[in-house]
């Protein structure tokens, strides 16, 4: 169902107001994790001024260490539709567990389901049973044919509003957090109709880096970008070494502009 030889024209999927793929181009940004109503705000307005529509933030975040802040959980969601609402802004967050499928779906505009779950298939199923919209991201070590058939899930199930997120894979390398593979987003482009998404923060972990790979992944036919931005990148509670601060990201938003128009 994902492939184009059954669909061969791009799907485009609407995430609250923001249409997400064809001639579309999107940017959804915000920070790792919701920390509270006042950074989020912030940060919503930044990247929104910016040309961000989509607000990204966890409120139920997959950390490494048990130790590491897990999130606001429930509460971090009511901050994300108030703040959405606010600011005029789609809103994205990653589910975890399926308990939480009602909560999220009625807070936020779409789900994210994060790399770590990628496989998890009764969340898969679970999301493919409503329409809210899903951005599927690549698992650690997933290749393209198990993130194309994770996509598979969820449409089969009923779904089909599924964007694929390329957020880098594990590799031999370790100068980078993450190995962003851009031959996926090609590559996924020529095989399957469904709009494809850079996650230039995670594929690289590096703020100094996320820009150029933001830029190599709107030049390679992404259907848009997911960055992490954060008011005060250094404080950021996680992933703090990819954020980029509001100039940052701004100055970036500025240098895309002709890259979007070429492609
Ligand atoms: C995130 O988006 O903050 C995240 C945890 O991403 P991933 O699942 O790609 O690691
Ligand atoms: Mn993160």
């Amino acid at each position: 169902l994902v492939s184009r030889e059954i669909y061969p024209h791009d799907t485009v999927i609407p995430i609250g107001n923001t249409p997400v793929g064809g001639d579309d181009f999107t940017i959804m940004a915000g920070p790792c994790a919701i920390e509270s109503y006042d950074q989020l705000l912030e940060t919503a307005k930044q990247v929104k001024a910016s040309g961000a529509t989509v607000l990204r933030g966890g409120a139920f975040k997959p950390r490494t260490s048990p130790y590491s802040f897990q999130g606001l959980g429930l509460e971090g969601l009511k901050i994300m539709q108030q703040v959405g609402q606010e600011v005029g802004m789609d809103t994205i967050t990653e589910i975890m567990d399926i308990n939480d499928l009602d909560d999220i779906a009625t807070h936020v505009s779409a789900f994210q389901i994060g790399a770590r779950n990628m496989q998890n298939y009764t969340l898969l199923k679970a999301v493919g049973e409503t329409k809210h919209p899903v951005l599927l991201k690549r698992g650690l070590s997933a290749t393209i044919e198990e993130l194309l058939l994770a996509a598979e899930y969820i449409v089969a199930t009923g779904n089909p509003n599924v964007m694929i997120c390329e957020r880098g894979i594990r590799t031999f390398e370790t100068a980078t957090r993450n190995t962003l593979d851009l031959n996926a987003v090609a590559f996924i482009k020529e095989k399957s109709h469904l709009p494809v998404i850079v996650d230039p923060s995670h594929g690289t972990g590096v703020r100094t880096l996320v820009s150029p790979m933001a830029k190599a992944g709107v030049a390679c036919g992404a259907d848009g970008l997911i960055i992490e931005s954060h008011r005060n990148p250094r404080e950021s509670v996680s992933d703090a070494a990819q954020a980029l601060s509001a100039d940052d990201f701004s100055q970036l938003m500025q240098q895309l502009v002709p890259f979007i128009k070429a492609s």
